[in-house]
């Protein structure tokens, strides 16, 4: 696959979709799937995978804010779009109008957006131990009073885990224990003759270390796109995951360096020996980690590997490609993906700067055009 840009990712939606019925496959299968298609999929491109999984009977979707929402539905995004995040009650029309799903962040939260007066649907979050968002677990009276507003309608209630990616047993214990406040706060509404709706908790690591949990609901981002956030994870699920994303750049310029010569900026390299370096047509704005030079990054061209050399700069960076047959102007680089028998994986990159799949896709830049395939 080649275009035209100076940069493009390839995104794979036959692995998409391998993915999502990988998932399904693991959970039990009353459970459904809810898309979390926020920070632009995971900058796999928000629109398109989102239209593409609603097209293969995706009807659940998540977002981290009510702009992203807005944008899905625009687009034609049929079903539910649930906002993760908080939105100012200010917006109660939009999430009216657009007929979005907005997480009650906090009981207090939930009385502000009723009074707003709009049949607005909603998902109460409930704080079993994250901290981040939702009414504490040990608040009963509170969470029962989020399940009698006058005009919101309580669609759904969920929590989150937060350390679901570890099998350490400290973590597992942890982990059961949200899992038992969870369950006993769904309890206890069910108890009073509240309906708690559609009932999740699940991400990822979730789903991949513990599939038995028979919610309505599980809300999978990263292994959706065949990432672990850490490559060498170990889960419980034998989950085949397929990497969606691939990255490529250009070739935009050759030259030969005489020994002791600095490349770019700062010095950073200065060779001992001629070398002949390839300037590359993507950069820190483009989401690649300007750390990465320091950190053993290389990309492929001709199927071979090539060391970034120098400092990344924000529209390019520089490689070593003295010891590659024939580079040209107009070649194809890959930063992320396979090129003959070579790959490289977000899950690289990511350990090579320190940080998680996760980031490194999320952060590629509105420049890098994304390309669809089946
Ligand atoms: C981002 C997010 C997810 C998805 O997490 P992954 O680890 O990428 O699967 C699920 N739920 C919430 C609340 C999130 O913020």
């Amino acid at each position: 696959m080649r275009t035209s840009n100076r940069a493009w990712a390839e995104i794979n939606l036959a692995h998409l979709k391998h993915n999502l019925f990988e998932l399904m496959r693991a959970l039990p299968s009353r459970c459904s799937v809810m898309a979390v298609v926020k920070a632009n999929a995971y900058g796999h491109g928000g629109i398109e995978v989102a239209k593409f999984l609603n097209e293969i009977g995706v009807i659940h979707f998540a977002v981290a804010s009510i702009e992203e929402a807005i944008e899905l539905r625009r687009h034609g995004v049929q079903g539910e779009i649930l906002i993760l995040g908080y939105t100012s009650p200010d917006r109660a029309d939009d999430l009216f109008s657009y007929q979005l799903t907005q997480t009650i962040v906090s009981a207090d939260y939930g009385r502000a957006l009723d009074e707003r007066g709009r049949k607005i649907k909603v998902h109460v979050k409930i704080d079993t131990g994250m901290h981040r968002l939702g009414e504490s677990h040990r608040n009963t009276d509170e969470i029962l009073s989020c399940f009698n507003p006058i005009h919101l309608r309580v669609n759904g209630t969920y929590s989150h885990l937060s350390v679901s990616d570890s099998l350490d047993r400290e973590k597992v214990a942890f982990t059961t224990m949200q899992l038992a406040q969870f369950n006993a706060v769904i309890d206890r509404i069910r108890s009073e003759g509240l309906n708690p709706g559609n009932v999740h908790i699940q991400s990822s690591y979730g789903i991949l270390n513990y599939p038995d949990i028979a919610f309505d609901l599980a809300r999978p981002g990263i292994a959706l796109y065949g990432l672990l956030s850490n490559e060498e994870d170990r889960v419980v699920t034998q989950a085949k995951l397929q990497p969606v994303l691939s990255l490529r750049a250009t070739v935009s310029q050759v030259s030969d360096v005489p020994a002791h010569h600095p490349v770019g900026y700062g010095h950073k390299f200065i060779p001992s020996q001629d070398v002949r370096i390839a300037t590359v047509s993507i950069g820190y704005a483009d989401g690649i980690p300007k750390n990465l030079a320091d950190n053993g990054g290389y990309v492929l061209i001709r199927g071979q590997r090539a060391n970034m050399t120098g400092s990344i700069c924000m529209d390019q960076f520089m490689v070593d490609v003295t010891s590659i047959e024939e580079v040209r102007q107009g070649d194809t680089v890959t930063i992320i993906g396979q090129d003959g028998t070579e790959t490289i994986t977000a899950g690289l990159i990511a350990k090579q700067c320190g940080t998680v799949t996760n980031e490194i896709v999320s952060r590629i830049g509105s420049r890098v055009e994304r390309v669809y395939v089946s």
